[in-house]
């Protein structure tokens, strides 16, 4: 089963993420803020991230410079309400980049064509 660990500072995206996720049939764990993804993603080995750019403390686009330190390979989705940001080069270290919505059919299908990659 693949897993995939979601990143955001929001409770009810994270719980919404883990239930429609787990719907679709992925092991979901979860993440309030940079660092604690950090920490999971070294002990809990995901096949894929996904990203929320605003947060506080350690904002996305630091965590994802810090993931592909370690990691060039691991499929990461940038996930957020700022539309600009998809002019900013430095989320071309990402995989896909979805504009967040209450409707997940676009980051599923993103999630699925990602993972049915490797
Ligand atoms: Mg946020």
């Amino acid at each position: 089963m693949k897993k995939i660990l979601v990143v955001d500072d929001e409770e009810n995206v994270r719980l919404l993420y883990k239930e429609e996720l787990e719907e679709e049939g992925y092991k979901v764990e979860l993440a309030e803020g940079g660092q604690e993804a950090l920490e999971r993603l070294d002990k809990s080995r995901p096949d894929l991230v996904t990203l929320d750019l605003k947060m506080p403390g350690m904002g996305g686009l630091e965590v994802l410079r810090k993931i592909r330190d370690q990691d060039k390979e691991l499929p990461v989705v940038i996930c957020t309400a700022y539309g600009d940001y998809k002019r900013d080069l430095t989320t071309w270290a990402s995989d896909a980049y979805v504009v967040k919505s209450s409707d997940l059919r676009e980051l599923k299908e993103v999630i699925k064509e990602l993972l049915e990659k490797e």
